[in-house]
């Protein structure tokens, strides 16, 4: 009797897709036509095994961020501190980005684009980049002072997590 696949196995197909052809993808639903992340094997929503990765053009908004100010990988100690985002897709999923390009500290409801930065043939960090032309209509961004005394330990706000379901 052979193993059933384990998830991560799966989520290594979608960094490997990104990382060869550098480009955003998310996992969908050929059924329903819904977007699932992380991937899996069947849908969340309508119980169908039918699922591919569809690139993305990462547009999105800010919903939740951080500073990450210590951390034990050795391949990200040399960007710390760094801002981290959670992301909530145009196509409806969350993903977590390394905050690049911000003028200021990253706010919920600032809209950004996600890429992917691959790193091997098998791993991508997600990007967030600020967008210029939304954001130019503004979004009541804090000053850096502003910012930095309303940040709230991570401990104390929502719990950002890629595994939450669709609402
Ligand atoms: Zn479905």
């Amino acid at each position: 009797m052979s193993r059933p696949p384990r998830p991560e196995e799966i989520a290594g197909e979608l960094f490997a897709l990104m990382a060869r052809t550098s480009r955003l993808h998310v996992q969908q639903c050929t059924e329903c036509h819904r977007s699932v992340h992380p991937p899996r094997y069947f849908c969340p929503i309508c119980g169908s095994a039918r699922m591919a990765f569809v690139p993305l053009d990462g547009t999105g908004v800010v919903t939740s961020w951080t500073t990450v100010e210590y951390t034990v990988d050795p391949e990200w100690q040399p960007l710390v501190p760094y801002d981290v985002v959670v992301v909530e897709l145009s196509e409806g999923p969350r993903v977590v980005a390394l905050a690049q390009d911000f003028p200021r500290t990253p706010h919920a409801g600032a809209p950004v684009r996600v890429t992917v930065q691959p790193m091997s043939d098998a791993f991508v960090r997600y990007i967030a980049r600020p967008e210029s032309a939304r954001a130019a209509t503004g979004c009541g961004a804090l000053s850096p002072s502003q910012a930095s005394s309303a940040r709230t330990p991570i401990a104390d706000a929502p719990i950002p997590t890629t595994q939450e379901e669709m609402p």
